[in-house]
């Protein structure tokens, strides 16, 4: 293996080392991808600390995806109704900056969006953020991670002062009670399951409760299963917390020495006694008190989570909720336990720690904070007062942008709106009413290129260099080891050459990503995330680094230092004293709960293989037959009501749209709700959309949408569907054309 490189699962937010070489000689052949290069083979790294070697079917596979259905040129069209054509990189660039200052002239910089990814690079986010904040003067950049974990950012802000999760992948197999709410982790974040579920199965005194609607195959392997009706979960935490304080399981002393705000805490969940939480919850009295007694006696408890919780309408007070519960016992800041969000993009991470949400600057820093601002503006060398102090658009404000013609402008890079935000009908037809879109993207078709006037190809994982944080604060380089097809540019050196066109050659003077890497680490200085004892270097010499890594105390060699391990091991918080704030709430319950003419709660989620909107595991073989086809899951009380049976068609239609789903009739699924995955957008399905469905209420805080829950109606579909013509498409049949 003297060829083979070490780099990053490029899926998910556990950050899988993996380490990948060519094929043998002979192998050459028969191991190409469509366009005719050799796919590389994978393994895991087993000196990668957060996985030791394991790798679930995406990353063992995403090689096959890399060589098919590559945008390999910028293409251009002047309407949506026109065919492509091609164009040079030098005419694409004159197009946008033209665009970019004819706007910004006419209706001020605000009028120009950027709508990025947790695929991109730590990098190409710095970039991104500093042509579109620091130069242009808009704070209008979101990320896809607002739909995935910004509720889990405004609940660690509010509770602890800062962002971060304190655990590290280490406590899975430290832990005493892993308590599991809004997170099928088996399918969503396979490795960090595995890692959980063998230490569970080898030592009986742990214990795995999970909490969630479904049950899940995470929920099969759980000691308490906890079926909660969808939009309890505040019910839930708060009538545990109230056992815990009634049977004087809590820590006094670290409520006392280290947090603010218990004794309003306390008078809340004083109102949540079992009878009344058993109720609103669907649960039994004696399920409820289990739960409290495993966490209560746990010596460390350790809680994940992941979109269950953060996709909701009350998404910023589920996450504090549930960190009320650590505050309460003292489970935070030692080993085994804490509060540990899971992040569903691969470098949803790193995109907070560059400022990669509309109200976030480089840093951990906050738009709203005139001392970051000028800080910030004093690295990029950019005049006082350049940087916006109003956050700017969310995802969801760009398309409202969109159809009141705010936004005359939007840039989409390596992401799929067009599947993946809520209230498709509406997004797509916002889409389609956008003066000028640029889309940025490694592949093509995408759903969201039928929206594009100007095609923009970017490099894929493995053509370039950079870097990414996982969920346990774990930075991986990731080194380019395949040479880039066609014309495709790094996202970071698209948007520095629009910087340096627009007039900010000093600015945006990198030539390579080590370069952008070691100014973005400068920013981090003395912050929470410091990373300036990092480097791409350090990083390739050593292997994947935890933060907190200041340059002041270098790590020792291949090793995080001790104390990035775990945040908060002194317990002492980012607050102005030091302290962990409590939240009291209550619940409000979901944002459309069901009613007479919607009498069904659908939820939505992911599978196994898929990745997002398929546009990387659509395009590999293994995944497609894993998973073929969508469908929705029934409870066969509900499926006899309505004469569905397995196999069956069922419309589900809400207040916004309609999808038709072949049933599942499975008691995974509660009565009363029902599951669709959410993987299927028009190039992979016909009317299989689950976001046709959903609604754009988001939490008030995090303005993460509701995308985990809506009202449905369910219809029995007697025409002859047929699940071969429905499914089965060519990608063709869906493309925009390419003159
Ligand atoms: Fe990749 Fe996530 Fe699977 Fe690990 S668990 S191999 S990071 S998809």
């Amino acid at each position: 293996m003297s060829d083979s490189v070490k780099t990053l699962c490029p899926y998910c937010g556990v950050g899988c080392g993996l380490e990948v070489s060519p094929p043998a000689q002979r192998n050459q052949a028969t191991n190409r991808a469509s366009d005719g290069t050799p796919i590389w083979k994978v393994r895991g790294d087993r000196a990668h600390p957060s996985s030791q070697g394991m790798v679930c079917v995406k990353g063992a596979t995403v090689t096959e995806s890399i060589g098919r259905d590559r945008l390999l040129h910028p293409m251009m069209r002047e309407s949506l109704d026109q065919p492509f054509r091609q164009v040079s990189w030098d005419e694409a660039f004159t197009q946008i900056v033209d665009r970019i200052q004819t706007v910004k002239a006419t209706y001020g910089a605000d009028a120009i969006c950027m709508y990025g990814s947790g695929q991109f690079a730590t990098e190409d986010y710095y970039v991104a953020q500093k042509l579109m904040k620091g130069c242009l003067g808009t704070n209008n950049f979101d990320a896809n991670s607002r739909l995935c974990m910004s509720s889990a950012v405004s609940g660690y802000i509010q509770s602890f002062g800062a962002d971060g999760p304190p655990c590290c992948y280490d406590d899975l197999e430290l832990t005493d009670c892993a308590f599991l709410i809004g997170t099928n982790t088996a399918e969503c974040h396979p490795i960090v399951y595995n890692r959980l579920r063998k230490h569970h199965k080898q030592n009986r005194h742990v214990k795995l409760v999970v909490v969630d609607p479904r049950r899940t195959p995470t929920a099969e392997d759980a000691d308490l299963h906890l079926a909660i009706k969808p939009g309890t979960d505040i019910d839930l935490l708060n009538g545990m917390a109230h056992l815990l304080l009634r049977w004087g399981y809590y820590d006094p002393e670290f409520i006392e020495d280290c947090t603010q705000g218990f004794s309003k805490f306390a008078k809340i969940i004083r109102l949540y006694p079992p009878s009344v939480v058993a109720q609103r919850c669907g649960i039994s009295v004696k399920d409820l008190e289990t739960a409290a007694h495993l966490w209560g006696k746990a010596k460390r408890v350790l809680s994940l989570w992941s979109m269950g919780i953060n996709q909701s309408s009350e998404g910023t007070a589920k996450v504090r909720t549930l960190i009320n519960l650590h505050l309460m016992t003292g489970q935070v800041g030692k080993p085994g336990a804490g509060p540990f969000s899971l992040t569903g993009q691969p470098n949803a991470m790193g995109g907070r720690e560059a400022g990669g949400l509309s109200h976030l600057l480089p840093g951990y820093r906050s738009v709203l904070n005139p001392q970051h601002r000028a800080e910030v503006e004093h690295v990029w060398n950019v005049p006082s007062h350049q940087i916006s102090p109003v956050p700017g658009r969310t995802a969801w404000d760009m398309i409202t942008g969109l159809e009141t013609g705010d936004v005359q402008m939007l840039w989409i890079a390596a992401t799929n709106p067009a599947v993946s935000l809520p209230d498709l009908e509406r997004t797509k037809a916002a889409l389609r009413k956008s003066p000028f879109t640029v889309y940025q993207e490694a592949y093509y078709p995408t759903e969201t290129a039928a929206f594009a006037h100007l095609l923009l190809p970017a490099t894929q994982w493995s053509e370039k260099s950079g870097t990414m944080t996982n969920s346990e604060r774990r930075v991986t380089l990731c080194p380019a080891f395949q040479r880039p097809r066609g014309d495709v540019k790094e996202d970071w050196a698209i948007f520095a050459e629009v910087g340096r066109r627009l007039g900010f050659e000093q600015q945006f003077a990198f030539t390579t990503s080590a370069e952008v890497h070691a100014e973005f680490v400068q920013l981090t200085r003395d912050r929470p995330c410091d990373m300036t004892g990092m480097s791409h270097d350090r990083l390739q010499r050593e292997g994947p680094l935890q933060w907190p890594c200041p340059d002041s105390e270098p790590a020792p060699l291949g090793e995080a230092k001790p104390a990035a391990k775990r945040l908060y091991t002194d317990v002492r918080f980012h607050t102005p004293d030091g302290r962990a704030r409590f939240g009291a709430y209550h619940s409000r319950g979901l944002a459309e709960p069901p009613d007479d003419q919607y009498p069904y709660v659908l939820t939505t989620g992911r599978l196994y293989g898929h990745w997002h909107t398929q546009t990387r595991t659509g395009r590999t073989d293994k995944i497609r037959q894993m998973h073929p086809n969508p469908f929705i899951e029934i409870h066969p009380r509900d499926a006899k009501k309505l004469g569905i049976e397995n196999d069956g068609w069922v419309e589900v239609r809400s207040r916004r749209g309609f999808a038709r789903f072949p049933a599942k009739v499975t008691k995974a699924i509660a009565p009363g709700t029902v599951f669709v995955p959410m993987h299927w957008g028009s190039l992979w399905a016909d009317q299989a959309e689950a976001n046709a469905l959903t609604h754009p209420e988001s939490c008030p805080d995090s303005l993460q949408p509701e995308l985990k829950a809506c009202a449905v109606q369910l219809i029995l579909v007697s025409a002859e569907l047929d699940s071969q013509n429905a499914f089965r498409r060519e990608l063709s049949l869906s493309s925009p054309p390419i003159s």
